[in-house]
């Protein structure tokens, strides 16, 4: 399991601080979509929350153990990126079992979680391929596939889909959907996409200029924005 806890998080690069101040408490399974505009600082929050970048103050709890001061592998959350570069003279089955070879799994264990992840997201026809004999989203599902093999308890997705043509963002958010169901994980989902908030979140949290500007359910956000930012990204029209 893992319920996320965030407590009064800054950051600052030199001078500028760019989170001021984020209080966020993320249950077990929860499904959050973080969205707001360029460089509010959405990519910051979950490298924060990952590891990869370190809190100037504030505490990030992973199942009530405060986990500030560990590594990113510590933390064993699995983050997909936008841009999911994936190892071009590998086939599939070595690019999603890579993160387990390098944990030093036997080539039993990683068959075996290869195989599972396979499964989950279709690739089973793909695992001998290379990535250059790959569609777009047929990559995407692969990168996702090598963040799923070491089952971790939270994903953290960076607008995983942003470089996917409309139609193939249709069918991955259904993928996205489905595999939330079957990994039964934490989730937490950066979008700019609207739709893809409104239909994927539990919990939508609106950033303005590195702070939380208003969070809800998806239809409490669409019916009453706290204001006129919060409309333009996630508001009624009317
Ligand atoms: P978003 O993902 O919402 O577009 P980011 O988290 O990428 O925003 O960026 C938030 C702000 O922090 C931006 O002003 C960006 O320029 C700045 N920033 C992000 N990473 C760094 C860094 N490593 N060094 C300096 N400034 C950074
Ligand atoms: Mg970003």
């Amino acid at each position: 399991m893992a319920e996320i806890t965030l407590e009064a998080i800054t950051k600052s690069f030199g001078l500028v601080e760019v989170i001021k101040g984020v209080d966020l408490r993320i249950a077990d399974k929860e499904f959050v979509v973080f969205v707001g505009p360029s460089g509010c600082g959405k990519s910051t929050m979950l490298r924060l929350i990952a590891g990869l970048e370190e809190v100037t103050t504030g505490k990030v709890m992973i199942d009530g153990e405060d986990v500030t001061a560990l590594s990113a592998p510590e933390r064993g959350l699995s983050m997909v990126f936008q841009s999911y570069a994936l190892y071009p003279h590998l086939t599939v089955r070595e690019n999603m079992g890579f993160p387990l070879s390098v944990a030093g799994a036997s080539k039993k264990e990683i068959k075996a979680a290869v195989d599972d992840a396979a499964a989950v997201l279709r690739l089973e026809p793909l695992l001998e391929r290379k990535p250059k004999d790959l569609s777009g989203g047929q990559r995407q599902r692969v990168a996702i596939g090598r963040a799923i093999v070491r089952a971790p308890s939270a994903f953290l997705f960076d607008e995983p889909l942003s470089n996917l043509d409309a139609a193939l963002r249709v069918q991955m958010r259904i993928e996205i959907a489905r595999l939330r169901a079957k990994l039964d994980a934490t989730m937490i989902y950066v979008t700019h996409d609207q739709v893809e908030a409104m239909t994927l979140a539990d919990r939508i949290v609106v950033f303005s200029a590195g702070k939380i500007e208003q969070m809800g359910a998806p239809l409490e956000l669409y019916r009453n924005p706290a204001n006129i930012f919060v409309a333009t990204f996630i508001g009624s029209p009317t």
